[in-house]
């Protein structure tokens, strides 16, 4: 029986942190040899919130590195950039008049990031991003997703997109299933509740020993610890959340030196950046390696990027001949 297929992506916005790396790329890396998976870096997608096209490339091969160098196979997973494959920009179109403008401002996502970035007038493209997705993963025929509770609104309106061509035109859409998944989150250095790069709280992927111990040094912790001895509160910390995470062997220990106040953050921090760094040394040896061979990263992705033109225009082919505009 063939496999089912997936297909994951991120906005390149610049180099990737280890919120990441908890929340989606071990998860990838796992499901690689489980599912048929197409990667892709999605770049038209960050024209919805950053006008700016400046670094786009330079940020799409450094989460091409940032992936490979966190176990992407891109032999089993093809890597590829979205404005690379136009087809996506002709399937969203086919789509967009699908859907009503009413149904999407209903969607509860883009509600909270028109809330959350503060937009007044929200660009047609922004609104209809989830529509561009549900092409994102359509076009590949991707008929799992995996997804948080937060993003199952997403796959809704691919269902819909499904649903709603296939009754049309006729059959060419399986409607994706979710794949409900437990994304970890790792709390920010600044003990903000998320990992994020633009609020500045996040240890990179990419984050050699010293500036990891230097960005630990200047973590919050609990604010009610001012010194060794002060009984502190492991619940609120974000360092004590990575120890967690990365020193599982020794969570116990350092909970209750926290508590009792035997344990001072300082070398509580200090364990903490060995353990992090001791975990990114094979992602920070493989980074080395691609960043050294940019031939190579530039040759995995137009080989994704043929992989993915070939996948897409079957499908597009389906559908123009579903309309009679073959
Ligand atoms: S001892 Fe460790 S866990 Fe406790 S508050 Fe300090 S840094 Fe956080």
């Amino acid at each position: 029986m063939a496999k089912k297929r997936i297909l994951s992506g991120m906005r390149p916005t610049g180099k990737l942190h280890l919120g990441h790396y908890v929340g989606a790329l071990e998860n990838w890396v796992k499901l690689q040899n489980e599912y048929d998976n197409f990667h892709l870096i999605a770049d038209y997608h960050v024209l919805t919130t950053n006008l700016n096209t400046d670094d786009i490339y330079q940020n799409s091969i450094e989460m091409a590195i940032d992936w490979l160098a966190s176990g992407i196979n891109p032999e089993k997973s093809p890597i590829f950039r979205q404005s690379q494959v136009k087809q996506h920009t002709e399937l969203n179109l086919i789509f967009s008049m699908l859907i009503t403008a009413s149904r999407l401002e209903r969607n509860p996502a883009v509600k909270d990031q028109v809330r959350d970035l503060k937009i007044e007038n929200i660009a047609f493209g922004h609104l209809g991003y989830p529509v561009l997705m549900a092409a994102d993963i359509l076009l590949y025929k991707g008929n799992v997703v995996p997804v948080g509770d937060d993003q199952i609104p997403h796959v809704e309106i691919a269902r819909e997109m499904a649903r709603k061509f296939n009754n049309q035109y006729g059959f060419v859409f399986d409607e994706p299933e979710t794949l409900l998944t437990k994304f970890s989150r790792l709390m920010g250095l600044d003990g903000d509740a998320k990992m994020s790069k633009s609020l500045g709280n996040s240890i990179l992927l990419s984050d050699e020993p010293e500036i990891v111990k230097s960005k630990l040094k200047k973590a919050v912790t609990d604010t009610q610890k001012v010194r060794k001895g002060d009984p502190g509160r492991p619940e609120i910390c974000s360092i004590f959340s990575y120890q967690q995470r990365f020193n599982e062997g020794e969570t116990v220990e350092i909970e209750a030196g926290c508590r009792s106040g035997a344990l001072g953050c300082f070398d509580c921090k200090m364990k903490c950046a060995s353990k992090i760094s001791s975990f990114l040394e094979p992602i920070l040896e493989k980074r080395n390696y691609y960043e050294n061979r940019l031939d190579e990263v530039k040759n995995v992705l137009n080989e994704g990027e043929k992989t993915a033109r070939a996948t897409a225009e079957s499908t597009m082919t389906e559908v123009r001949t579903k309309m009679k505009l073959g």
